[in-house]
């Protein structure tokens, strides 16, 4: 920038004051003359000097807050870099290395947008954090940089660098939140772009004028800025503050009173300083005495010469000279603003000058071409004109706080002379120059740097967008280790999925063990895995339940670093959940099976006992009929049969456990059974135990053996008691249901629909999980010998899944146990029962017994024999159909239905054929279930379930040989045999 003078350059500012006297001139003479030497002259001279004083002091303000506003910008860059939290994560010696490559790129971005050379970061130590590419530190600035960390304030500064000579630092502390210093970010620029230039630059219409900016160091003033005759001074001379001849000592010291003095270069000279905040430096400026007096003394000699025409022509004198006084005045003035123009004109911002109402008084060329206007149209508005439409009043509040407060700064919007607008920050002064007041105001287009800072804040922003937006949940951290052995861990940064996925808050900077106390014992598998990813660095994947969050992880996890490593994680608590109830039910169905299994082993057992028992008892009977009345050996035949009659009843348990059992099946009112038996369980149960009962009055019926459910009712309630030794509430109670969806039950599940429920509820000592798994076995029992057979429960199932019913059961220890008999509803009773009870007589017709049991078919044939029949015996169909080939009548075929080979019914079909009248009657060890396999229908066929009685067989035969309708034809039914 060059001055630019607009006005015709004046260096005369003539004083020429009025003289004495008009009249008597010759006796004023002497007096004049004394006057003129020792008075006027002074006097002369002391107002020039205080005229050089006001010009000097002009400059120098400007120049003050020409730089003042300079320093100002620059500084604030450096804040708003220190700002930034990359700055923050970058110092931060955990984040730091994933940080720092962003930050040299933001470096580079706002040194750039700057037109500085480079910016650096420096950490609490000093120590260079991340810098602009091409920028070279060195000692120097690391004392720079550690003076700043020192005061914790931001700071211009200027050191001297081995490359690049002096360099003006601008630097801003890095605060943390919590207001401690964590380093600093400095920003270069050279003094030689802009601020050297703007000193060294000769003052407008002064031929020795020199503006430098020094430095206080101990009791020496270092120059910062290139001298007039020594252009290497910056930083290399120095000389004690008061022999410096800049007045600097005087800056410092607060005076802005112009002063002569000596120079550095031995010349008288008369300067001026200003102090230069922010920074601790003081601007100086001077001008050679010689000049400033030059019009001065050229002005006395001619005053003197010209002493005795002034005093010939007194009077008149007295008028021209004020006369001229006046215009070179004005002159001088012209001259002053001349100069002060071409200041202006030189900034970087628009400049203008107003008055305290607003109005503009002048404008640099800048604010030309800032406002897209000329300068004597712009010199026509005020400063509310310059404002974007309807901010008129914004305007005047700001220039009244500047009259007020004598400084303030701006930023709005302003408009070009085209009617676009942009953003400007106006920093004002009020400056007082003699008695009149004006306004100093300094535009700044901040449209670029608002564009640079706009564009640093959304590249931030995507970052961090980024980072948060993911539905994972990240963690970096910092492994912390005892030895090798990992012990716990900090967490630098996390990402905000990591809160609503773990619930914890506030985690950042703390140690794991501190977040979630325990964790390290809970979870030791957990510090191995992140231990070896810190140290190996090889990622890995797992699943993780910490107990203390009650949450399942399903974690990847790596290590950007050694002994750091990042968690990547998702909460598959759900998922977790939905498996372990899968399981749950695969469990409940393998429970199913073993008891399905169970029970054909009992049942093939039992069926077999069944027949022997069958055989035992009949030839013990046949025995003791034999007897004589007194025969010693009646007692001892007749603890045969009990034992075998015992042995019976835990077969048929048994049967009914692997529902082998035949059932006689009937529509049934649960309310109605349980009632009955009510009377019979009090007394099973006695005095302690509270039996209540209650069946709701409209529970539907159910198909099901009578004698079967009061078995199963028998055989809870004797649990219940065996449950509560010292008595407590036993509820027994029947109500309908509707399930809408399948239920768990021990079974393997309850499919929806109506049920009538039998329930019974003690408040006894309950089940563990253990003893429940186990309850419906046979043979399972908690009691201790020759209380419990175990067979209570097991019965009590085959007798609920051969009702086609489901059994639920709840039970934990200590709170009681509930089972629920669940028996499907029916809708339709029973044609009432035949009343039929035939005589136990015998007779003389003919009876085929066909029977694969030797012992059973011999039992049988001597039975029937005793009654007078006549038996024919075969052990299958092929026998029997060869008896039957023979001629002579047979009225009654008794056969097995289940035989190897040939079965009961085929042969059937087959002796049907030959002897179409013939009656039938099965026999079978097998319940209903399994005829049907045989396409029998166990109710619709007249079948003597084994084992049976003498008198049983006997009754059955007759009824069968009297019955009405003569033969039986299984094909009538429907029957594929
Ligand atoms: P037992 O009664 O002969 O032991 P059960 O089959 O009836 O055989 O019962 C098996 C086991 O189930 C019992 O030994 C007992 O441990 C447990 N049990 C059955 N009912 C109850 C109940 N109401 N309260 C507590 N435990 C029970
Ligand atoms: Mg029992």
């Amino acid at each position: 920038m060059k001055p630019l003078p607009r006005s015709g350059d004046s260096k005369a500012t003539p004083r020429r004051g009025p003289g004495g006297l008009a009249v008597a001139l010759g006796l004023v003479f002497l007096s004049a003359a004394a006057l003129f030497t020792f008075w006027y002259l002074p006097r002369q001279r002391a107002e020039e000097i205080a005229n050089w004083s006001r010009d000097l002091g002009v400059r120098a303000d400007l120049r003050r807050d020409v730089l003042a506003r300079y320093f100002e910008d620059a500084l604030a860059g450096a804040r708003t870099v220190a700002g930034y939290p990359s700055i923050l994560q970058a110092l931060d010696p955990a984040t730091g290395p994933v940080a720092t490559r962003h930050v040299a790129e933001l470096l580079e971005q706002f040194a750039r947008s700057q037109g500085a050379f480079g910016a650096a970061l420096w950490s609490v130590d000093a120590s260079r954090v991340a810098a602009t590419s091409d920028l070279v530190l060195e000692d120097g600035c690391a004392r720079a940089a550690r003076e700043v960390l020192a005061s914790g304030a931001a700071a211009v500064g200027i050191h001297l660098h081995a490359t690049a000579g002096p360099v003006l630092t601008f630097s801003a502390p890095v605060k943390s939140r919590d207001g401690v210093t964590r380093g600093a970010v400095m920003v270069f620029e050279s003094p030689a772009r802009w601020l050297y230039p703007f000193l060294v630059r000769k003052l407008s219409g002064v031929d020795t004028g020199e503006a430098a900016i020094v430095a206080r160091d101990g009791g020496d003033a270092v120059v910062l800025s290139p001298l007039l005759e020594r252009k290497d001074a910056p930083l290399r001379f120095r000389r004690p503050l008061g022999a410096l001849g800049f007045g600097a000592a005087a800056a410092f010291d607060g005076s802005e009173a112009v002063s002569p003095r000596t120079d550095y270069r031995g010349i008288r000279v008369l300067t001026t300083g200003r102090r230069l905040p922010p920074s601790a430096w003081a601007l100086v400026m001077k001008v050679d005495e010689a000049e400033a007096l030059m019009t001065f003394r050229a002005n006395a000699l001619r005053a003197g010469a010209s002493l005795a025409a002034f005093i010939l022509a007194a009077s008149a004198l007295v008028f021209a000279l004020a006369e001229r006084r006046e215009r070179l005045q004005e002159a001088a003035l012209a001259s002053s603003e001349a100069r002060f123009g071409a200041l202006l004109d030189g900034a970087e911002d628009a400049i203008f000058l107003l008055d305290p109402a607003g109005r503009l008084l002048d404008a640099n060329r800048r604010a030309e071409r800032m406002y897209g206007s000329d300068r004597a149209s712009l010199l026509r508005l005020s400063a509310a004109d310059l404002r974007a439409p309807g901010d008129t009043d914004g305007a005047a509040a700001a220039m009244e706080t500047l009259n007020r407060e004598g400084r303030n700064v701006v930023t709005t919007v302003h408009r070009r002379a085209d009617g676009s607008t942009f953003p400007a920050e106006i920093r004002s002064r009020r400056i007082e120059l003699g008695d009149a007041a004006f306004l100093i105001a300094i535009v700044r287009d901040v449209t670029e740097r608002r564009r640079q800072e706009d564009a640093i804040r959304h590249s931030e922003e995507r970052y961090r967008a980024l980072f948060d937006g993911m539905l994972n949940g990240v963690a970096y951290c910092e492994m912390l280790w005892e030895g090798d052995t990992p012990a716990d861990f900090i967490y630098l940064v996390v990402n905000r999925a990591f809160g609503t996925l773990t619930g914890l808050k506030d985690v950042v900077g703390r140690r794991v063990s501190d977040v979630i106390p325990g964790i390290r014992t809970d979870n030791p598998d957990l510090f191995e895995t992140y231990g070896r990813v810190a140290s190996t660095g090889r990622p890995e994947s797992f699943e993780s339940f910490v107990p203390a969050l009650g949450i399942w992880f399903s974690i990847s996890a790596y290590s950007p670093r050694k002994g750091h490593f990042v968690a990547v994680f998702d909460n598959i608590t759900e998922r977790k959940k939905a498996e372990e109830t899968l399981h749950e039910t695969q469990r409940q169905l393998a429970q199913a099976q073993k008891m399905e299994a169970v029970g054909r082993l009992a049942g093939g057992i039992a069926h077999d006992f069944n027949n022997l028992l069958t055989v035992i008892r009949g030839y013990g009977e046949l025995l003791a009929a034999g007897l004589e009345a007194d025969d010693a050996r009646r007692e001892e035949l007749a603890e045969i049969l009990k034992a075998a009659e015992r042995a019976t009843d835990l077969t048929r348990q048994l049967l009914a456990f692997s529902r082998r059992q035949t059932l006689e099946m009937q529509a049934l009112d649960l309310g109605v059974v349980a009632g009955n038996a009510e009377k019979m369980l009090r007394r099973l149960i006695g005095e302690d135990v509270r039996l209540t009962f209650s069946a709701a009055p409209d529970a539907g019926l159910v198909r099901a053996d009578r004698g079967q459910i009061e078995q199963a009712l028998m055989n809870l309630v004797v649990n219940a008691r065996d449950a509560m030794p010292d008595g407590g509430p036993l509820a027994i109670r029947v109500f309908e249901t509707a399930a809408v969806t399948a239920l768990p039950s021990v079974d393997g599940g309850t499919p929806p629909g109506r049920y009538v429920v039998l329930s019974v509820a003690d408040k006894g000592g309950g089940m563990t999980k253990e003893t429940l798994e186990h309850a419906f076995e046979p043979f399972f029992t908690t009691k201790e010998t020759g209380r419990g057979t175990g067979l209570g429960l097991s019965t009590v199932f085959g007798i609920v899944r051969q009702s086609g019913g489901h059994i639920r059961v709840a039970s934990a220890p200590g709170a009681g146990t509930t089972f629920e008999l669940y028996f499907p509803r029916v809708e339709e009773t029973d044609a009432p029962p035949a009343p039929a009870d035939a005589r136990e007589r015998g007779g003389a017709e003919t009876i085929l017994l066909v029977e694969d049991e030797s012992s059973v078919r011999e039992l049988a044939a001597r039975i029937l024999r005793k009654r007078g029949y006549h038996v024919l015996t075969a052990a299958g169909g092929d026998e029997a159909l060869a008896a039957a080939a023979g001629p002579g009548t047979i009225d009654l075929l008794l056969t097995d239905l289940v035989m190897p080979g040939m079965n009961g019914a085929e042969l059937t079909n087959r002796l049907l054929g030959l002897r179409p009248g013939l009656r039938v009657l099965f026999m079978s060890g097998y319940p209903g279930d399994v005829l049907s396999r045989y396409g029998l229908s166990g109710s619709s066929l007249p079948l003597l379930t084994k084992p049976f009685d003498e008198a049983e067989l006997s009754r059955r035969v007759r009824e069968a040989l009297d019955a009405p309708g003569g033969r039986l034809d299984p094909r009538a039914e429907g029957s594929p045999v």
